[in-house]
């Protein structure tokens, strides 16, 4: 996927939003507290909520983007970059390209995506789903950039 493509599929929150969450419910989300794989989607309040126990789960919850306050468009335009251009990045230089005030998150963000991107050959669960779908994260990543 080029630049172009990835701006007009992906122009906004919402839309990254929307197919972080299509990914999540092809690939089922299972209740912490008790196993079962039964949600309701409260639309709302933007969480899964288990139909056994009714346990909430917010939708970046047990995912890479786990306890993230960034943006779903600042993890999908970085994950972009990462795959598409298959070169390292400071995150310093990511941090400037976002135009996002503050260093230390999205210094996590990027040490989580290189964590990601490392283990996912040993089917790192949303992100090996992501590379599946649609080509998106296609890109292989070379093995200095572990
Ligand atoms: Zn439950």
């Amino acid at each position: 996927m080029n630049l172009i493509d990835f701006v007009s599929q992906f122009p906004d929150e919402e839309s990254c939003k929307r197919k972080f969450k299509e990914i999540r419910d092809r690939e089922g989300i299972t209740c912490r507290k008790c196993g079962c794989s039964s949600h309701y989607w409260k639309r709302d309040k933007e969480m899964y909520e288990c139909k056994k126990c009714g346990s909430r789960m917010s939708l970046k919850s047990g995912t890479v983007m786990h306890k993230s306050k960034l943006s779903f468009r600042y993890w999908f335009i970085v994950m972009h970059l990462l795959t598409s251009t298959r070169k390292t990045f400071s995150a310093k230089e990511i941090q400037r390209q976002l135009g996002h005030k503050r260093y230390e998150p999205v210094w996590q963000m990027m040490h989580k995506l290189r964590n990601a991107m490392g283990k996912r050959d040993d089917g790192y669960e949303l992100y090996g789903e992501m590379e599946l779908d649609d080509g998106f994260f296609s890109t292989p990543v070379p093995k200095e950039q572990k």
